[in-house]
């Protein structure tokens, strides 16, 4: 298991190269402070894309604390977005964030005939359009991934989690659950001597 979390480590962070990569060539980025996305309700993620988290959860005794806190929420907001903060776009755990939520305003999806256009958030659509205006150029221009300087595309990063553990990547809950199972699924696990996964 922890193998396995240390591969989905080791893809987020050739992630977050390429997305910092794009930034720099297009200027693309978020209002500072924003958090806008994790304020939806509708934020997803597979128990494998949160199995780094759960071993820093482990690893930093923190499970009680936030099975508590799941326990006690109120609302289907990320248990781990802090309103208060003006850090990171107000995420706690922002190294150990899921797929969705790295990728998510910075990403391209691919169209009929493979043509690949940008999936920006609406936020940034608004407040910045040349910037959004000038990332869609470069991914038409670009058009193909072996031209660099493009951003991930959605679902080719999911499929790179997906092949290390097909039964962890199926299904996809609503963050606050997927975050329970990823934290049970490591404690199990770890119970069992580490291998069984
Ligand atoms: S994990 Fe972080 S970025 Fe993702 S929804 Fe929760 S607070 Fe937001």
């Amino acid at each position: 298991m922890r193998n396995t979390a240390s591969e989905v480590s080791k893809i987020y962070q050739s992630i977050d190269a390429q997305i910092s990569e794009f930034q720099k060539v297009t200027g693309l980025g978020c209002r500072e402070g924003c958090g806008n996305c994790c304020r939806s309700p509708e934020v997803q993620a597979t128990v494998l894309e949160l199995l780094p988290l759960a071993q820093a959860i482990y690893e930093s005794g923190r499970v009680d604390e936030v099975l508590d806190k799941l326990d006690t929420l109120e609302s289907h907001i990320c248990v781990f977005f802090d309103s208060q903060s003006e850090w990171r776009g107000r995420c706690t755990i922002y190294d150990t964030r899921p797929l969705l939520c790295r990728q998510f305003g910075f990403a391209a999806q691919r169209r009929k005939g493979n043509e690949l256009v940008l999936s920006t958030c609406s936020v940034i659509k608004t407040l910045f359009p040349d910037v959004a205006a000038r990332a869609e150029a470069v991914i038409a221009e670009h058009g193909t991934i072996e031209n660099g300087a493009l951003p991930p595309i959605w679902g080719d990063a999911m499929m790179s989690l997906y092949v290390l553990s097909p039964d962890l990547a199926r299904e996809r809950h609503p963050i606050n659950r997927a975050i329970r199972l990823a934290v049970e699924k490591w404690g199990l696990v770890e119970m069992l001597g580490g291998s069984a996964l």
